[in-house]
């Protein structure tokens, strides 16, 4: 099944009982606290919160995320991508938990020729609020799940909470079974990767106050008007429904990671390394593309800075593959023809978007060649010494000339000396404790809008920079 058919499908399913479709937000969220749009709720807010009455009592829609937090994750579990679609269904004070149970099980476990998404109930798990023996009993009587398929999990994962007084409530969780050659047997409440969480269902059910973490706080009562928000990920369920091994293999990113293979001469599938590579590639090229689009350029603070880092690890896992020379060219018009049908605009604003890709390309280009001349003296001096190429001159290069800590390392190898990592990482500690004190000192001036703090949690690393994650990164 199609990814752009999964997508009309749940709409439909919806907007026949009752959900008004509400197009897909902008990435780039109105809330000025929000880096970008990291869930299907985040449109809503106003509504869920109770700032503004809801125009309609149910929604639907297929929102464009991006979630800078996963990034780390990208290529290596199947299941995170920096953006991700994620189907929703809300409900402002109307339907509460036994519809919202209803439905997500209905759509599921329907047939594809009946419409459904054609699950079959035995490779279904769901996770449950220990307390919530409401969802309990309501998963026994809509679904056809056994009692050990229903796991009961803690505050930590199964509550949604914003840490501060206001609506929280239970949640409950679908996934499913990849069978056991992917893992341990047991069920989500294992934590393995066996099991892929695919559905996210709130109730927002409580008032609550005395708010001393997301789990120690003190519940008024309920809330005269309970709302449920819902989440599923559209990449998650397409890549189970088409039988490809993660999200990065499904209709609209396999072409990508397919031209990235064939531009650096690699077969996917030869090499875990590179695999990793083309996946990180087929991802960044697409979130590149989808925020481009959304009106985001490169700079260096903020959104932009997001984006360009994003775009630099493109061109970094390249040349890791030994592409020297430019190929966003190759790269772009790719994911632009496997995302127009979704989203017509990159194809109708292509021109701006190849652009700013383009340019960013060149630009990072023109760093990596001056960084490699510094460091092949760097590199002879220390071959004359007998000694490693120095810590600060690593970090150096890394901090002043945007020169990847990966780069300096391989080409180093290449030459047969080492790098003095220690002193390169203490270097990038300090920075990175610097860099935290800013945006604590940032944050504070800031004026908080949102309640939900949850959320923006999962765009902030850019706090951290993109210094920190690029030496992680390099376990590729
Ligand atoms: P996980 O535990 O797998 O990281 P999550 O609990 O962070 O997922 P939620 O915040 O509950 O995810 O989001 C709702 C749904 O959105 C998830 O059930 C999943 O299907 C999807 N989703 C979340 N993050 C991503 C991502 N980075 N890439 C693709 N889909 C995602
Ligand atoms: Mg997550
Ligand atoms: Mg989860
Ligand atoms: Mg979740």
């Amino acid at each position: 099944m199609q990814t752009a058919e999964i997508h009309r499908r749940w709409l439909d399913f919806f907007e026949k009982r009752g959900h008004t479709v509400v197009p897909s937000a902008s990435l780039v969220s109105d809330d000025p606290s929000l880096m970008f749009t990291v869930a299907g709720m985040v449109p809503f807010v106003p509504y869920l919160s109770g700032m503004v009455p809801a125009p309609y009592p149910r929604a639907t829609s297929v929102q464009k995320c991006i979630r800078t937090n996963d990034i780390e994750e990208v290529g290596k579990t199947p299941r995170h991508g920096t953006f991700f679609q994620m189907c929703g269904n809300f409900s402002f004070g109307d339907y509460f938990k036994a519809d919202a149970i209803r439905f997500a099980w209905e759509l599921l476990t329907t047939s594809e020729a009946d419409g459904g998404l054609g699950f079959e109930a035995k490779d279904l798990w769901v996770t449950v609020y220990e307390e919530d023996e409401e969802a309990i009993a309501l998963w026994r009587e809509h679904s056809t799940l056994p009692d050990e398929r229903i796991q009961r999990l803690g505050k930590d994962t199964n509550y949604w909470s914003t840490g501060q007084p206001g609506p929280a409530g239970p949640c409950s969780e679908i996934f499913f079974d990849m069978g056991p050659e992917h893992g341990i047997d047991g069920g989500p409440a294992t934590d393995d990767d066996r099991y892929v969480e695919i559905w996210n269902l709130v109730f927002m059910q409580y008032q609550v106050a005395d708010v001393k973490s997301k789990t120690d706080f003190t519940i008024l009562g309920e809330l005269p008007k309970k709302n449920i928000d819902t989440g599923m990920g559209l990449e998650r369920v397409a890549f189970i429904k088409q039988g490809v091994a993660n999200m990065y293999e499904i209709d609209q990113v396999r072409p990508v990671l397919d031209r990235a293979a064939a531009v650096a001469g690699k077969m996917y599938g030869a090499d875990h390394a590179d695999d990793v590579r083309l996946r990180i590639i087929a991802d960044h090229v697409r979130s590149g593309l989808m925020l481009i689009s959304d009106g985001v350029t490169p700079s260096n603070e903020g959104r932009g800075y997001i984006l360009r880092r994003l775009l630099r690890r493109v061109v970094l896992q390249m040349r890791l593959m030994g592409v020297m020379g430019a190929s966003f060219a190759e790269l772009f018009p790719v994911s632009r023809d496997a995302m127009q049908g979704a989203y017509p605009v990159v194809a109708q604003d292509f021109d701006h978007i190849s652009k700013v890709a383009y340019a960013e390309e060149k630009t990072f280009l023109r760093t990596l060649a001056s960084g490699i001349q510094i460091l092949q003296t760097a590199v002879a001096a220390a071959t004359d010494a007998h000694t490693a190429v120095a810590g600060d001159t690593a970090f150096l290069l890394h901090d002043t000339h945007g020169f990847p800590i990966e780069l300096t390392l391989e080409i180093a190898a290449d030459a047969g000396v080492s790098v003095d990592e220690q002193v390169f990482v203490s270097l990038m500690q300090e920075q990175r404790d610097r860099a935290k004190a800013d945006a604590k000192a940032k944050k504070g001036q800031r004026a908080d809008l949102s309640v939900y703090k949850e959320l923006r949690g999962l765009g902030e690393t850019v706090f951290t920079g993109y210094t920190e994650l690029t030496h992680e990164s390099r376990v590729l």
